[in-house]
Protein backbone atom coordinates (compact mmCIF):
# COMPACT_ATOMS: atom_id res chain seq x y z
CA UNK A 1 0.00 0.00 0.00
CA UNK A 2 1.16 3.52 -0.89
CA UNK A 3 1.01 5.61 2.26
CA UNK A 4 1.97 9.13 2.93
CA UNK A 5 2.44 11.49 6.67
CA UNK A 6 -0.71 13.66 6.10
CA UNK A 7 -0.58 15.03 9.72
CA UNK A 8 0.91 14.71 13.82
CA UNK A 9 -1.68 14.57 16.65
CA UNK A 10 -0.56 16.42 19.47
CA UNK A 11 -2.86 16.52 22.65
CA UNK A 12 -3.19 19.24 24.25
CA UNK A 13 -4.56 20.85 27.28
CA UNK A 14 -5.83 24.06 26.59
CA UNK A 15 -5.25 24.84 22.20
CA UNK A 16 -4.97 28.58 23.25
CA UNK A 17 -1.79 27.89 25.54
CA UNK A 18 -0.35 25.69 22.73
CA UNK A 19 -0.73 28.49 20.01
CA UNK A 20 1.57 30.84 22.83
CA UNK A 21 4.37 28.41 21.48
CA UNK A 22 3.48 27.07 17.91
CA UNK A 23 1.77 30.92 16.73
CA UNK A 24 3.53 33.00 18.77
CA UNK A 25 7.13 31.64 19.57
CA UNK A 26 7.65 30.00 16.53
CA UNK A 27 5.65 32.32 14.72
CA UNK A 28 4.25 29.79 12.38
CA UNK A 29 0.38 30.10 10.57
CA UNK A 30 -2.57 28.48 11.62
CA UNK A 31 -5.29 27.60 10.51
CA UNK A 32 -9.02 28.18 11.43
CA UNK A 33 -10.68 26.04 14.64
CA UNK A 34 -12.23 23.00 13.91
CA UNK A 35 -14.66 20.75 15.98
CA UNK A 36 -14.87 17.19 15.32
CA UNK A 37 -17.61 15.95 17.10
CA UNK A 38 -17.49 12.38 17.11
CA UNK A 39 -14.18 12.17 18.47
CA UNK A 40 -14.93 14.87 20.96
CA UNK A 41 -11.98 17.14 20.26
CA UNK A 42 -11.50 20.52 18.99
CA UNK A 43 -8.47 21.41 16.79
CA UNK A 44 -6.05 23.62 15.01
CA UNK A 45 -3.66 22.67 12.52
CA UNK A 46 -0.13 23.85 11.95
CA UNK A 47 0.64 23.63 8.21
CA UNK A 48 4.65 22.72 8.45
CA UNK A 49 5.60 22.15 4.90
CA UNK A 50 3.35 18.87 3.10
CA UNK A 51 2.25 17.18 6.46
CA UNK A 52 0.77 19.25 9.62
CA UNK A 53 0.57 19.52 12.86
CA UNK A 54 -2.98 19.04 14.80
CA UNK A 55 -3.28 20.45 17.84
CA UNK A 56 -6.14 18.35 19.81
CA UNK A 57 -8.32 19.38 23.45
CA UNK A 58 -10.68 17.06 24.63
CA UNK A 59 -14.19 18.75 24.69
CA UNK A 60 -15.40 15.98 27.03
CA UNK A 61 -14.24 14.25 30.04
CA UNK A 62 -14.79 10.85 27.84
CA UNK A 63 -12.66 11.65 24.98
CA UNK A 64 -9.41 9.84 23.83
CA UNK A 65 -7.41 13.17 24.09
CA UNK A 66 -8.80 13.55 27.62
CA UNK A 67 -8.02 9.70 29.10
CA UNK A 68 -4.29 10.02 27.00
CA UNK A 69 -4.00 13.38 28.61
CA UNK A 70 -4.45 12.14 32.39
CA UNK A 71 -2.44 8.90 31.88
CA UNK A 72 0.54 10.74 30.14
CA UNK A 73 0.48 14.50 30.36
CA UNK A 74 0.44 16.39 26.82
CA UNK A 75 2.47 14.97 24.07
CA UNK A 76 2.27 13.27 20.41
CA UNK A 77 -0.97 11.28 20.51
CA UNK A 78 -1.01 9.94 16.85
CA UNK A 79 0.58 9.74 13.41
CA UNK A 80 -1.69 9.97 10.54
CA UNK A 81 -1.20 8.26 7.40
CA UNK A 82 -2.70 9.17 4.25
CA UNK A 83 -3.85 5.93 2.03
CA UNK A 84 -6.29 6.50 -1.25
CA UNK A 85 -8.45 3.20 0.25
CA UNK A 86 -9.36 2.63 3.43
CA UNK A 87 -11.44 -0.25 3.35
CA UNK A 88 -8.71 -1.91 1.19
CA UNK A 89 -6.09 -1.20 3.56
CA UNK A 90 -7.86 -2.14 6.38
CA UNK A 91 -7.94 -5.59 4.54
CA UNK A 92 -4.82 -5.79 4.30
CA UNK A 93 -3.97 -5.55 7.67
CA UNK A 94 -6.27 -7.81 8.79
CA UNK A 95 -4.95 -10.48 6.51
CA UNK A 96 -1.79 -9.57 7.88
CA UNK A 97 -3.21 -10.20 11.55
CA UNK A 98 -2.55 -6.39 12.35
CA UNK A 99 -4.16 -5.56 15.52
CA UNK A 100 -6.62 -2.84 14.95
CA UNK A 101 -8.46 -0.16 17.01
CA UNK A 102 -11.19 0.41 13.88
CA UNK A 103 -11.55 -2.27 11.63
CA UNK A 104 -14.28 -0.17 9.71
CA UNK A 105 -13.72 3.51 8.52
CA UNK A 106 -15.57 6.36 10.72
CA UNK A 107 -15.87 9.50 10.20
CA UNK A 108 -13.06 11.95 10.32
CA UNK A 109 -12.54 16.04 10.44
CA UNK A 110 -13.73 17.16 7.08
CA UNK A 111 -15.89 14.76 5.41
CA UNK A 112 -12.75 12.39 5.73
CA UNK A 113 -12.25 8.72 6.86
CA UNK A 114 -10.31 7.74 9.85
CA UNK A 115 -9.26 4.18 11.34
CA UNK A 116 -6.72 3.48 13.91
CA UNK A 117 -4.16 0.73 13.96
CA UNK A 118 -3.09 -0.48 18.11
CA UNK A 119 -0.08 1.05 18.96
CA UNK A 120 0.73 -2.71 20.46
CA UNK A 121 1.24 -3.42 16.59
CA UNK A 122 3.15 -0.23 15.81
CA UNK A 123 5.65 0.03 18.32
CA UNK A 124 3.89 2.08 20.75
CA UNK A 125 2.84 4.46 18.58
CA UNK A 126 -0.83 5.14 17.81
CA UNK A 127 -0.68 5.16 13.96
CA UNK A 128 -4.22 6.65 12.18
CA UNK A 129 -5.11 6.28 8.95
CA UNK A 130 -7.48 8.41 7.06
CA UNK A 131 -9.06 8.76 3.22
CA UNK A 132 -9.68 12.17 2.13
CA UNK A 133 -13.01 12.80 1.49
CA UNK A 134 -14.94 12.04 -1.30
CA UNK A 135 -14.85 14.56 -3.88
CA UNK A 136 -17.46 13.23 -5.80
CA UNK A 137 -20.76 15.91 -5.12
CA UNK A 138 -24.32 15.12 -5.45
CA UNK A 139 -26.36 17.84 -7.09
CA UNK A 140 -29.52 19.06 -7.07
CA UNK A 141 -32.20 21.20 -8.86
CA UNK A 142 -32.82 24.64 -6.95
CA UNK A 143 -35.44 27.28 -7.41
CA UNK A 144 -35.83 30.54 -6.68
CA UNK A 145 -38.37 33.28 -7.50
CA UNK A 146 -36.81 36.63 -8.48
CA UNK A 147 -39.07 39.62 -9.43
CA UNK A 148 -41.15 38.62 -12.30
CA UNK A 149 -38.88 35.63 -13.02
CA UNK A 150 -38.69 32.11 -12.12
CA UNK A 151 -35.08 30.74 -11.74
CA UNK A 152 -34.06 27.32 -11.96
CA UNK A 153 -29.82 26.10 -11.40
CA UNK A 154 -30.11 22.39 -13.46
CA UNK A 155 -26.72 20.95 -13.33
CA UNK A 156 -25.27 18.68 -16.27
CA UNK A 157 -23.39 16.96 -13.56
CA UNK A 158 -19.97 16.82 -11.96
CA UNK A 159 -17.05 16.71 -14.09
CA UNK A 160 -12.89 17.71 -13.66
CA UNK A 161 -10.54 19.43 -15.04
CA UNK A 162 -6.80 20.14 -14.41
CA UNK A 163 -5.83 22.30 -10.88
CA UNK A 164 -3.26 23.98 -11.65
CA UNK A 165 -4.99 25.35 -15.16
CA UNK A 166 -8.19 26.24 -12.99
CA UNK A 167 -5.94 28.32 -11.07
CA UNK A 168 -3.65 29.91 -13.55
CA UNK A 169 -0.52 31.26 -12.07
CA UNK A 170 -1.23 29.83 -8.10
CA UNK A 171 0.64 28.26 -6.51
CA UNK A 172 -1.01 24.41 -5.86
CA UNK A 173 -0.22 24.87 -1.93
CA UNK A 174 -2.72 28.05 -1.85
CA UNK A 175 -5.27 26.78 -4.02
CA UNK A 176 -5.36 23.04 -2.77
CA UNK A 177 -6.42 24.43 0.27
CA UNK A 178 -9.92 25.61 -1.21
CA UNK A 179 -9.95 23.06 -3.66
CA UNK A 180 -8.00 19.58 -2.77
CA UNK A 181 -7.26 17.60 -5.92
CA UNK A 182 -7.17 14.35 -6.80
CA UNK A 183 -4.78 11.31 -7.87
CA UNK A 184 -4.29 13.16 -11.32
CA UNK A 185 -4.52 16.90 -10.15
CA UNK A 186 -8.11 17.45 -10.92
CA UNK A 187 -10.66 19.63 -9.20
CA UNK A 188 -14.42 19.05 -8.98
CA UNK A 189 -16.29 20.84 -10.57
CA UNK A 190 -19.71 21.04 -11.89
CA UNK A 191 -21.69 22.32 -15.03
CA UNK A 192 -24.77 23.98 -13.78
CA UNK A 193 -26.85 26.10 -16.76
CA UNK A 194 -29.30 28.41 -15.37
CA UNK A 195 -33.08 28.33 -16.63
CA UNK A 196 -35.16 31.60 -16.59
CA UNK A 197 -38.73 31.09 -16.76
CA UNK A 198 -40.87 34.52 -17.67
CA UNK A 199 -43.91 35.36 -19.20
CA UNK A 200 -42.23 35.07 -22.69
CA UNK A 201 -41.29 31.22 -21.89
CA UNK A 202 -38.19 29.11 -21.18
CA UNK A 203 -34.50 30.03 -21.87
CA UNK A 204 -32.00 27.52 -20.76
CA UNK A 205 -28.16 29.74 -20.02
CA UNK A 206 -25.49 27.55 -21.44
CA UNK A 207 -26.63 23.51 -21.51
CA UNK A 208 -23.64 21.74 -20.16
CA UNK A 209 -21.26 19.20 -21.82
CA UNK A 210 -24.13 16.37 -23.31
CA UNK A 211 -23.77 13.10 -23.94
CA UNK A 212 -21.45 12.34 -27.56
CA UNK A 213 -18.05 12.34 -25.60
CA UNK A 214 -15.46 9.47 -26.42
CA UNK A 215 -15.30 6.87 -23.58
CA UNK A 216 -11.54 8.70 -23.72
CA UNK A 217 -12.88 12.41 -22.82
CA UNK A 218 -15.40 11.07 -20.59
CA UNK A 219 -12.60 9.51 -18.17
CA UNK A 220 -10.31 12.72 -18.48
CA UNK A 221 -12.72 15.04 -17.66
CA UNK A 222 -14.29 12.96 -15.23
CA UNK A 223 -17.79 13.21 -16.58
CA UNK A 224 -20.44 11.58 -14.44
CA UNK A 225 -23.41 11.00 -16.62
CA UNK A 226 -25.85 9.47 -13.84
CA UNK A 227 -27.02 12.74 -13.02
CA UNK A 228 -27.05 14.61 -16.25
CA UNK A 229 -29.20 17.62 -17.91
CA UNK A 230 -31.68 15.37 -18.53
CA UNK A 231 -32.76 14.50 -14.77
CA UNK A 232 -31.86 18.01 -13.52
CA UNK A 233 -34.92 18.75 -16.01
CA UNK A 234 -36.93 15.65 -15.02
CA UNK A 235 -36.36 17.17 -11.44
CA UNK A 236 -37.91 20.43 -12.40
CA UNK A 237 -40.57 18.97 -14.12
CA UNK A 238 -39.93 19.41 -17.49
CA UNK A 239 -38.09 18.02 -21.00
CA UNK A 240 -36.13 19.00 -23.40
CA UNK A 241 -39.28 19.56 -25.82
CA UNK A 242 -40.05 22.49 -22.57
CA UNK A 243 -37.27 25.02 -23.72
CA UNK A 244 -37.78 27.67 -26.03
CA UNK A 245 -34.57 29.67 -26.06
CA UNK A 246 -31.46 27.91 -25.53
CA UNK A 247 -28.90 31.11 -24.94
CA UNK A 248 -24.48 30.58 -25.04
CA UNK A 249 -22.30 32.36 -23.00
CA UNK A 250 -19.92 31.10 -25.69
CA UNK A 251 -19.31 27.82 -27.48
CA UNK A 252 -16.83 25.38 -25.02
CA UNK A 253 -17.81 21.94 -24.87
CA UNK A 254 -18.53 22.21 -21.11
CA UNK A 255 -20.89 25.01 -21.52
CA UNK A 256 -22.45 24.40 -25.22
CA UNK A 257 -21.62 20.81 -25.45
CA UNK A 258 -25.15 19.66 -24.63
CA UNK A 259 -26.47 21.88 -27.50
CA UNK A 260 -26.62 19.04 -29.88
CA UNK A 261 -27.24 15.21 -29.37
CA UNK A 262 -26.70 12.06 -31.12
CA UNK A 263 -30.09 10.33 -32.32
CA UNK A 264 -30.41 7.08 -34.50
CA UNK A 265 -26.71 8.18 -35.80
CA UNK A 266 -27.29 11.73 -36.58
CA UNK A 267 -26.54 14.86 -35.23
CA UNK A 268 -29.41 17.16 -33.85
CA UNK A 269 -30.35 20.01 -32.07
CA UNK A 270 -31.09 18.89 -28.32
CA UNK A 271 -33.77 20.98 -27.75
CA UNK A 272 -36.11 20.34 -30.69
CA UNK A 273 -38.44 23.25 -30.37
CA UNK A 274 -35.47 25.92 -29.27
CA UNK A 275 -34.42 28.80 -30.72
CA UNK A 276 -30.73 28.77 -30.47
CA UNK A 277 -29.05 32.72 -29.31
CA UNK A 278 -25.16 32.77 -30.20
CA UNK A 279 -23.07 35.79 -30.59
CA UNK A 280 -22.19 36.36 -34.25
CA UNK A 281 -18.33 36.97 -32.95
CA UNK A 282 -18.52 34.11 -30.97
CA UNK A 283 -19.67 31.76 -34.02
CA UNK A 284 -16.93 32.84 -35.87
CA UNK A 285 -14.04 32.43 -33.29
CA UNK A 286 -15.73 28.78 -32.34
CA UNK A 287 -16.02 27.70 -36.36
CA UNK A 288 -12.12 28.89 -37.29
CA UNK A 289 -10.14 27.51 -34.23
CA UNK A 290 -6.60 27.87 -33.52
CA UNK A 291 -3.92 25.19 -31.59
CA UNK A 292 -4.73 26.86 -28.43
CA UNK A 293 -8.32 26.37 -28.20
CA UNK A 294 -9.80 23.74 -30.77
CA UNK A 295 -9.40 21.21 -27.45
CA UNK A 296 -12.39 23.42 -26.43
CA UNK A 297 -14.59 24.37 -29.33
CA UNK A 298 -16.19 20.86 -30.85
CA UNK A 299 -17.69 21.71 -34.17
CA UNK A 300 -20.33 18.89 -33.23
CA UNK A 301 -21.69 20.61 -30.53
CA UNK A 302 -22.88 23.72 -32.74
CA UNK A 303 -22.43 23.39 -36.78
CA UNK A 304 -25.12 21.35 -37.00
CA UNK A 305 -27.62 24.15 -35.64
CA UNK A 306 -26.88 26.85 -38.15
CA UNK A 307 -27.26 23.92 -41.12
CA UNK A 308 -30.75 23.26 -39.50
CA UNK A 309 -31.88 26.89 -39.69
CA UNK A 310 -32.46 26.88 -35.46
CA UNK A 311 -30.04 29.98 -34.78
CA UNK A 312 -30.62 33.48 -34.35
CA UNK A 313 -27.31 35.13 -34.14
CA UNK A 314 -26.89 38.64 -32.64
CA UNK A 315 -23.92 41.28 -32.31
CA UNK A 316 -23.64 43.20 -29.20
CA UNK A 317 -24.25 43.66 -25.53
CA UNK A 318 -28.20 43.72 -25.51
CA UNK A 319 -31.11 42.48 -23.60
CA UNK A 320 -31.67 39.01 -25.32
CA UNK A 321 -35.60 39.34 -23.16
CA UNK A 322 -36.97 40.84 -21.35
CA UNK A 323 -35.02 40.75 -17.64
CA UNK A 324 -32.21 39.08 -19.39
CA UNK A 325 -28.94 41.25 -20.46
CA UNK A 326 -25.94 40.10 -21.70
CA UNK A 327 -22.70 41.84 -21.55
CA UNK A 328 -18.84 40.83 -23.46
CA UNK A 329 -16.62 39.97 -20.87
CA UNK A 330 -13.45 38.73 -23.02
CA UNK A 331 -10.44 37.37 -21.24
CA UNK A 332 -11.63 33.57 -21.15
CA UNK A 333 -12.23 33.70 -24.79
CA UNK A 334 -12.88 36.80 -27.06
CA UNK A 335 -16.08 36.96 -27.18
CA UNK A 336 -16.92 35.49 -23.35
CA UNK A 337 -20.29 36.45 -21.84
CA UNK A 338 -21.98 37.13 -18.77
CA UNK A 339 -25.24 37.34 -18.25
CA UNK A 340 -27.70 39.76 -16.16
CA UNK A 341 -30.83 38.74 -14.67
CA UNK A 342 -32.66 41.79 -13.80
CA UNK A 343 -36.12 41.74 -12.58
CA UNK A 344 -37.93 43.47 -9.29
CA UNK A 345 -35.31 45.86 -8.52
CA UNK A 346 -32.91 42.81 -7.85
CA UNK A 347 -29.46 41.99 -10.05
CA UNK A 348 -28.49 38.63 -10.36
CA UNK A 349 -25.11 37.96 -12.27
CA UNK A 350 -24.45 34.45 -14.19
CA UNK A 351 -20.63 34.69 -14.27
CA UNK A 352 -19.39 32.29 -16.09
CA UNK A 353 -15.93 31.94 -16.55
CA UNK A 354 -15.58 34.90 -15.20
CA UNK A 355 -15.38 33.57 -11.58
CA UNK A 356 -16.27 29.60 -12.45
CA UNK A 357 -15.93 28.90 -8.51
CA UNK A 358 -16.11 30.35 -5.31
CA UNK A 359 -12.41 29.58 -5.21
CA UNK A 360 -11.79 32.11 -7.39
CA UNK A 361 -12.23 35.55 -5.78
CA UNK A 362 -9.25 37.09 -5.30
CA UNK A 363 -8.81 39.13 -8.97
CA UNK A 364 -5.31 37.20 -9.61
CA UNK A 365 -7.06 33.96 -9.46
CA UNK A 366 -7.80 33.79 -13.26
CA UNK A 367 -7.67 29.94 -15.38
CA UNK A 368 -4.69 29.45 -16.99
CA UNK A 369 -7.26 28.54 -20.25
CA UNK A 370 -8.17 31.75 -20.44
CA UNK A 371 -6.90 33.59 -23.75
CA UNK A 372 -6.26 36.63 -22.66
CA UNK A 373 -6.01 36.99 -18.39
CA UNK A 374 -5.14 40.36 -18.62
CA UNK A 375 -8.32 40.97 -20.12
CA UNK A 376 -9.98 39.12 -17.53
CA UNK A 377 -8.38 40.04 -14.66
CA UNK A 378 -9.55 44.32 -15.94
CA UNK A 379 -13.01 43.13 -15.99
CA UNK A 380 -13.34 41.06 -12.62
CA UNK A 381 -11.78 43.78 -10.79
CA UNK A 382 -14.23 45.99 -12.04
CA UNK A 383 -16.68 43.71 -12.01
CA UNK A 384 -16.54 42.44 -8.31
CA UNK A 385 -16.34 45.83 -6.75
CA UNK A 386 -19.36 46.83 -8.28
CA UNK A 387 -21.14 43.12 -7.36
CA UNK A 388 -19.84 43.61 -3.71
CA UNK A 389 -21.29 47.38 -3.30
CA UNK A 390 -24.82 46.59 -5.12
CA UNK A 391 -25.48 43.11 -3.81
CA UNK A 392 -25.43 41.22 -7.28
CA UNK A 393 -26.66 37.44 -6.34
CA UNK A 394 -23.95 35.44 -8.25
CA UNK A 395 -24.49 32.43 -9.88
CA UNK A 396 -21.18 29.92 -9.81
CA UNK A 397 -21.71 27.60 -12.95
CA UNK A 398 -18.67 25.42 -12.35
CA UNK A 399 -19.27 25.59 -8.40
CA UNK A 400 -19.49 22.30 -7.06
CA UNK A 401 -21.48 23.15 -3.56
CA UNK A 402 -22.03 26.66 -4.03
CA UNK A 403 -25.04 27.71 -6.76
CA UNK A 404 -25.64 30.97 -6.23
CA UNK A 405 -24.63 33.56 -3.69
CA UNK A 406 -23.81 37.05 -2.69
CA UNK A 407 -20.01 38.27 -2.29
CA UNK A 408 -19.06 39.87 0.66
CA UNK A 409 -15.69 41.41 2.14
CA UNK A 410 -14.87 42.02 5.73
CA UNK A 411 -11.27 43.07 6.51
CA UNK A 412 -10.25 42.99 2.91
CA UNK A 413 -11.14 39.23 3.04
CA UNK A 414 -13.95 38.01 0.09
CA UNK A 415 -16.18 35.24 1.25
CA UNK A 416 -19.41 33.74 -0.66
CA UNK A 417 -22.31 34.13 1.36
CA UNK A 418 -24.22 30.70 0.04
CA UNK A 419 -27.90 31.34 -0.91
CA UNK A 420 -28.70 28.14 -3.28
ZN1 LIG B 1 -16.30 26.73 -18.40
Amino acid sequence: MKAVLDHIGIAVEDIDKALAFYKDALGLDVEAPEEVPTERVRARSVPVGGPVLELLEATAPDSAIATYISKRGPGIHHVTLRVEDLRAALAQLTDRGVRLVNSEPRPGAGGSLVAFIHPSAAQGVLVELKQRADLDVRLDVKRLTFGDLQLTVLHDGPFRLDGGAMFGVVPRPLWEKLTPPDERNRVQLAMRPLLVEASWGRMIVDCGAGDKMAAKQVDIYGLDRTCALDQALADAGLTSESIDFALATHLHFDHFGGATMVADGVLRPRFSRARYLIRDAEWEDATHPHERNRASYLQEDFVPLKAMGVVDFFSDDSVIKPGVRVERTGGHTGQHQIVYIESGGRTGVFVVDLIPTTAHLQDPWVMAYDLFPMDTLAFKKRFIREAIEREYLIFFEHDPKVAAGYIREKNGKRFVEQVL
